[in-house]
């Protein structure tokens, strides 16, 4: 799967996205990830990209010649037109079904604002998708672009050492991750439950998917409208939610 990010800080997402796991999944050509400087594609002698917005007010907008510009320079050396993530408070906000989503495409524009924004025409021509990491407002659309990155590649088969480990996590089944543990067995005279340590694997599952339960009652309730439960975990929940307390 190949990611282009069209920004005007390259070098930004090229080192975050260069590091650890994702750094790996590129060395290894499972990923590609390309950053498309912005500024390359303006005219304007200075290098400038930006002007003062019409009508009056705060800050600069990005203009939308050099951006479209970018995009379609792409689009002519792939041969096709990709899909194109806006980054932008004013999207949808993203989360792991999206994120599943998306994974399924062969190739993924992010495009990331600056300043005030983008102007409107740039964002009517070539967007597609309009995405949010959440309701606050930063900077720029890099940070965002690598949270996406970042998370899609994990679904990516052997991006992650183990494909497992990127099924049965938060939010898979609309639960959160149940607590995990590693050694010492005793740390500050807390012990690491019993039933983990028993080798029996039935019983091990069924508390951990007990514990997501339990976990997610307790600090995103909402996800539970949604949850995939059989018939006895959702006995398990309302026992739970009419106040029932476990060992
Ligand atoms: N004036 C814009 C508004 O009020 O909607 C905010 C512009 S923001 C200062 C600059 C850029 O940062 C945006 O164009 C966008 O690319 C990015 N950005 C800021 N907050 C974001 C968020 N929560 N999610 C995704 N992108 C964000």
């Amino acid at each position: 799967m190949n990611f282009y990010i069209l920004t005007l800080f390259p070098e930004m997402v090229m080192s975050g996205l260069g590091t650890s796991i994702t750094g790996r999944a590129i060395e290894k050509g499972i990923i590609g990830v390309e950053a498309i400087n912005i500024r390359d594609y303006t005219e304007e002698k200075h290098g400038h990209v930006d002007d003062a917005p019409y009508g009056g007010g705060a800050g600069m907008v990005m203009q939308p010649g050099p951006v479209c510009d970018s995009y379609r320079a792409l689009c002519g050396r792939l041969g096709k037109q990709p899909r194109v993530l806006y980054m932008t408070p004013q999207g949808t906000v993203f989360n792991q079904s999206i994120a599943q989503e998306l994974a399924g495409e062969e190739d993924l524009v992010f495009l990331c604002g600056h300043y005030e924004g983008i102007d409107e025409r740039a964002l009517q021509s070539i967007v597609t998708d309009y995405l949010s990491i959440g309701d606050y407002v930063l900077t720029g659309g890099e940070l965002p672009a690598m949270v996406m990155i970042d998370c899609i590649s994990r679904l990516i088969p052997g991006v992650l050492n183990n494909d497992a480990s990127a099924e049965i996590e938060s939010f898979h089944d609309n639960l959160l991750e149940y607590p995990q543990y590693t050694r010492p067995e005793v740390f500050e005279e807390m012990r690491v439950p019993q039933v983990l340590l028993s080798g029996h694997h039935k019983n091990i599952e069924e508390w951990r998917r007990k514990q997501s339960i339990k976990r997610t009652l307790e600090r995103r309730p909402d996800l539970l409208r949604e949850a995939a439960l059989s018939k006895k975990e959702a006995e398990y929940l309302a026992f739970l939610q009419n106040g029932g307390e476990e060992e």
